[in-house]
């Protein structure tokens, strides 16, 4: 006999069940579109109607009966083939009156009503029904020969998977949809993975109503390559696929997508505790029970995008006070803090695995107040500019550069002597072809630099101290040129 526990069988179980429940569910919507719109009609329906009403309910009692009985927990032992072809026939009565009274109807109707779209709608409407009722009907031999043994997998053609969707978008046209979405939520980008094509185009034509735009992946390896395509901003993921299983894809997705980067909501005819939970510990966000809830959908959805939305809004501004706190605002290139941190880190020796020797320059523009005076404070800041950015263009990892303070700059080399003094010139040249071009004039400068060695101290301060009176020296023995150590000039 059928085991009823958790496990594969379980979940093929709850599918079977899905495929039965999702239509006999539609064909309730259905009549009851049809009931209003033939209310209008003035038809002597009523009974017919009711029929078909009683008859569904009759077919889903007798299935959820049926479907207890022979795979729960107190199912007895095998039946024999008669009762089988009973429990067959007991499941096709209503089916069979649903399918009757139907035609029924629709031979009614297209004698009493005068041709007219209220007519073709209605008739439309029936089939559907019709239509619906053959799908139970599938989905009731499934059930049986599941049940007795022969596990044929549901085997039902695309095409009429696909003509269901479609009976059912057309009733959902009627529904009315009070959430507005933002423009950014509607650019938002879903993923509906779902081997059922009926669910998935419903799920689909249900988002895209409000606006939301989606794509669909009807087995696991097709829904990794869409991700992999593109991340959507959200997956819809059915639980039973028919490849890969919907939790095993949850892992696969997480192991290159945070729960932040990309939330999955985990769609399933699973009620039971157990699984909703392993859900969410393998990383899914939230979780939606079939038969699906229009409103619940959207709700779920609108919120699970909404905190990506804000996550990422979040993010940026993080970035934005990032940069605000780490570059000079004039230069755009590292600001005061920045650089003194750098050179804490560099000079503790003991802290740093792979330590390496270095030099820092201290470098200040000559007769920067002149700039001003001549320019105009515009001018000096467009020279200050200029020059930091040359600066930033010669010195790059690991070497570093700051500006700290008003026309002075600190640079951190990881350089030996040698080639600093060849650094030197090379950067002294540089500086003085550097044109500005401000308001029709060209403005040059020159700098003066003051250089230390890592060698030289153990702290940041004395090392800055150093290099600042080289600096001085280099300014008292003309500027333009940079001092080395306390004897040695560059550019001189
Ligand atoms: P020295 O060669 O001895 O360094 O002479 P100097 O004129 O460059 O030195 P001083 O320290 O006298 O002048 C620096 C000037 O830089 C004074 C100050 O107004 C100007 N300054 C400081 N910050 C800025 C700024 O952000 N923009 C502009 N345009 N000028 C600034
Ligand atoms: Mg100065
Ligand atoms: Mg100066």
């Amino acid at each position: 006999m059928v085991d009823s526990s958790k496990g594969a069988k379980g979940i093929l179980l709850t599918q079977i069940k899905q495929d039965f429940v999702t239509p006999a569910n539609a064909i309730f919507d259905y009549l009851d579109i049809v009931e209003k719109a033939v209310s209008k009609l003035d038809l002597q329906s009523e009974d017919e109607l009711n029929q078909i009403k009683s008859s569904c309910n009759k077919l889903i009692n007798q299935y959820e009966e049926a479907f207890n009985l022979y795979t729960g927990s107190e199912s007895e032992g095998d039946k024999t083939p008669e009762e089988y072809s009973e429990l067959r026939h007991n499941l096709r009565t209503p089916l069979n009156a649903i399918i009757g009274y139907g035609e029924i109807l629709i031979e009614d109707f297209e004698e009493d009503i005068p041709e007219s779209r209220t007519r073709r709608i209605i008739i439309n409407d029936l089939k559907h029904i019709i239509d619906l009722a053959r799908e139970t009907e599938k989905a009731i031999e499934v059930f049986v020969d599941f049940i007795r043994g022969n596990e044929n997998k549901s085997d039902e053609g695309d095409a009429s998977q696909v003509e269901t969707a479609e009976a059912l978008f057309k009733s959902l046209g009627d529904i009315e949809h009070s959430i507005t979405l933002s423009d950014e939520l509607k650019s938002s980008d879903i993923l509906i993975v779902d081997d059922n094509k009926t669910n998935c185009e419903v799920l689909e034509r249900r988002l895209s109503m409000s606006g939301l735009k989606c794509r669909t992946a009807y087995d696991g390896e097709s829904a990794l390559d869409e991700v992999k395509k593109k991340t959507p901003d959200l997956i819809l993921l059915d639980v039973i696929l028919p490849d890969i299983n919907g939790l095993e894809l949850l892992k696969r997705f997480r192991s290159k997508h945070s729960v932040e980067s990309l939330p999955v909501i985990m769609v399933s005819a699973f009620d039971d505790v157990d699984s909703i939970a392993k859900c969410i510990q393998l990383g899914a966000q939230d979780y939606l029970p079939k038969p699906i809830n229009g409103t619940v959908l959207l709700a779920k959805v609108v919120s699970s995008l909404e905190r990506k939305l804000l996550r990422e809004r979040e993010k940026e501004l993080v970035n934005e006070l990032h940069i605000q706190a780490t570059t000079d605002q004039l230069t755009g290139i590292a600001n005061r803090r920045v650089i003194f941190d750098t050179l804490e880190n560099a000079v503790s020796k003991e802290k740093i695995k792979d330590y390496k020797p270095f030099a820092i320059i201290v470098f200040d523009i000559d007769f920067f107040k002149n700039v001003n005076d001549t320019y105009g404070h515009a001018g000096g800041d467009e020279v200050l500019k200029s020059f930091a950015r040359l600066l930033d263009n010669e010195i790059s990892q690991p070497n570093q550069v700051g500006r700290i303070g008003g026309e002075e700059f600190l640079a951190i080399l990881y350089m030996d002597n040698t080639s600093l003094d060849l650094f030197a010139k090379n950067l002294i040249e540089k500086i003085q072809q550097n044109i500005v071009d401000y308001e029709d004039t060209k403005i040059s400068i020159t700098a003066s630099g003051g250089v230390a060695f890592s060698e030289e101290s153990n702290s940041s301060s004395d090392l800055v101290n150093k290099a600042d009176k080289r600096l001085y020296k280099a300014k008292k023995s003309g500027r333009n040129r940079f001092v080395l150590i306390d004897s040695e000039i560059v550019g001189e």
